[in-house]
């Protein structure tokens, strides 16, 4: 199940469930769509992989035991672990690259 992270790692700002803003790479790194496009350029400084949008998880219950209620959102923030220096150098070696061939 996709942990939902309540945080840009890059900005700190506030990633609800439902906001459409937040962006993940496929290890769930989380940042906003601001920091993904314009700081990141689509390259996750913590693995090197792309983003894409965030799947919203429904609020109420359209199936049995599943929904935002019954396995809620993460409270756990998360912040990036590498400098700007070493975000903008991960981020110029593969910015150019597709991720499917990075
Ligand atoms: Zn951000
Ligand atoms: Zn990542």
């Amino acid at each position: 199940m996709l942990e939902l992270r309540p945080n840009c790692e890059l900005c700190d700002k506030d990633l609800p469930p439902n906001s459409s803003e937040a962006r993940i790479c496929s290890y769930e790194c989380t940042f906003c769509a601001s920091c993904a496009d314009n700081v990141l350029h689509n390259v996750c400084p913590n693995c090197g992989g792309g983003f894409s949008a965030r799947p919203i998880r429904p609020a109420n219950p359209h199936r049995e035991g599943v929904s935002l209620e019954q396995q809620p959102a993460s409270k756990n923030r998360k912040q990036c672990p590498f400098n700007t220096a070493e975000i903008e150098e991960i981020s110029a070696t593969l910015r150019d690259i597709p991720p499917e061939a990075r």
